[in-house]
């Protein structure tokens, strides 16, 4: 596939002409869930927006390492550096050893990423499986002179580093801003600054995830496992680093402070960001009551939701919004996505039993065309989405005699609807409950009927062909004769 591939950098704040560092290879880090609670709907978000990515780099014929972490531990409940620990949190209310927390809510956000199709990541390490990394990783920030120790935990100097550096780079916040905003937690910190963040962390008697150190007992600073471990499976340099729009601060400025303190130079290329989902136009919380976990919305178990929504409508409705655009989750939205989803997959559905004619009157390079260059502009979704459904419009009119397809340009057609539609939006039928479970029983039954069918007509006997027809009916398959052959549909 040919592409003139370009995305926003979050960094540069403009759209740029997408050059890997080497050629034919991509390497892709993306910062993963801390899981110590039940994978929600703003956790759909990027994993879609990088799996679409990760689908199109691959397509476009890269060999992409994608690397996304699991954060078991160090994510802090205050100021994701104060506090306690949000899985020995969970793991002391549940009396449970912190990793059984982490390895449950881990599986769980791995169930849920494969029925919304997202594809697994290369490498999916665990911050507590590289502690010796981030060790190592503080260690070199206090040789650079921008860190210090304070009472058995290692903080980020951010005045010294904001000497020869900016901290602030990619968020466009100042010091005296960022001074302004952070919360000052009255004799709890050892830091002499309260924008300064914590590399290492004194383990306290009674905290349980704990390993030794050159500095003593403790645990890693929140950011650190990202700078450690993009730079153990991604080297120095690497190409895209990405995350949701909520973790350019602090978390992902302080990745590219620590990251430069130790190597540099910032390790990414391409920062890029998705935007948010909002519920009903508010932001997502527990206090406000509409926090939604995707198994609420696969079910449809939640007071907000009117009915259930299959994991395809929420991908389907994550892709018909651009991914740096705002999502706003409400019923009519998904009831809406749900209906799109439908049409694509019965325009697919009728492709496949088209039949050829002689010559075309339709000129399919078009839907091609459209589709890659919308891919190529920063990942257009919508406008593929938008493309693909003009072409269902057409499709129907080839079904019912109005067009006509040749042979070569039907392969063309549906080879680029497979493409588009299956590989890279990654989107699959779901048309039966035998199907969302990955297997597809009754597709075979009812094109067999259908055979005997057809066969029954050809010899003229009628009351089997209606027979077969009037049984499927009773079973809500709906069988739509065409000019050749039959559609069907359940209803
Ligand atoms: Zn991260």
């Amino acid at each position: 596939m040919d592409s003139e591939l370009t995305l926003y950098n979050t960094l540069t704040r403009r759209k740029e002409r997408f050059e890997p560092l080497t050629p034919g290879r991509v390497g892709m880090y993306v910062c993963g869930p801390t899981v110590y609670g039940d994978p929600h709907l703003g956790h759909a978000r990027p994993s879609v927006t990088f799996d679409l990515l990760f689908r199109y780099l691959t397509a476009l014929g890269y060999k992409v390492r994608y690397v996304r972490n699991i954060t078991d531990v160090g994510h802090l409940e205050h100021d994701a550096d104060e506090g306690e620990d949000k899985i020995a949190k969970k793991a002391r209310l549940e009396q449970l050893e912190p990793m059984e927390v982490a390895h449950y809510y881990t599986e769980r956000y791995r169930r849920a990423m494969d029925s919304l199709n997202v594809k697994s990541p290369s490498i999916e390490p665990h911050a507590s499986g590289h502690i010796i990394e981030q060790i190592e990783f503080v260690k070199r920030i206090l040789d650079a002179g921008l860190a210090y120790e304070s009472n058995g935990s290692i903080y980020f100097d951010v005045d010294a580093y904001n000497r020869s550096h900016r901290y602030g780079i990619l968020s466009g916040r100042n010091l005296d801003d960022i001074l302004t905003d952070t919360r000052e937690l009255d004799g709890q910190s050892d830091k002499r600054k309260s924008y300064d963040f914590a590399l290492w962390k004194k383990a306290s008697p009674e905290h349980i995830m704990r390993w030794p150190s050159p500095w003593g007992d403790g645990f890693p600073g929140w950011h650190m496992e990202c700078s450690a471990m993009s730079t153990k499976y991604l080297g120095e340099r690497f190409d895209i680093h990405g995350g949701g729009m909520d973790l350019m601060f602090p978390h992902h400025e302080c990745e590219i402070a620590q990251s430069t303190a130790a190597l540099g130079h910032d390790s990414a290329k391409y920062w890029i960001h998705n935007n948010m989902i909002t519920i009903n136009g508010k932001k997502m919380g527990k206090s406000l009551g509409n926090f939604i976990t995707l198994e609420e919305v696969f079910t449809g178990s939640h007071k907000l939701l009117a009915q259930a929504y299959t994991p395809m409508t929420v991908r389907f409705f994550i892709l018909q919004a651009h991914y740096r655009s705002t999502l706003d989750f409400s019923n009519e939205a998904l009831q809406a996505a749900e209906k799109g989803l439908d049409r694509l997959m019965k325009g697919i559905e009728t492709l496949s039993k088209i039949k050829p004619s002689e010559q075309s009157d339709v000129d399919v390079s078009d839907l091609r065309r459209r589709c890659a260059e919308a891919m190529a502009d920063d990942l257009n979704s919508p406008m593929v989405i938008s493309a693909m459904f003009d072409w269902v419009r057409i499709v129907n009119q080839i079904a019912d005699g109005r067009q006509h397809i040749s042979a070569p340009d039907l392969d063309e057609l549906r080879s680029v609807f497979s493409l588009y539609a299956f590989d890279i939006l990654g989107l699959r039928d779901e048309k039966t409950a035998g199907m969302a479970a990955g297997k597809d029983y009754v597709t075979p039954l009812v094109e067999l009927l259908l055979d005997m069918r057809m066969q029954a007509k050809a010899a003229k006997d009628w009351a089997a062909s209606d027979k077969i027809r009037d049984s499927l009916a009773a079973a809500g398959i709906r069988v739509k004769d065409r000019k050749d052959g039959c559609d069907w549909e359940i209803e």
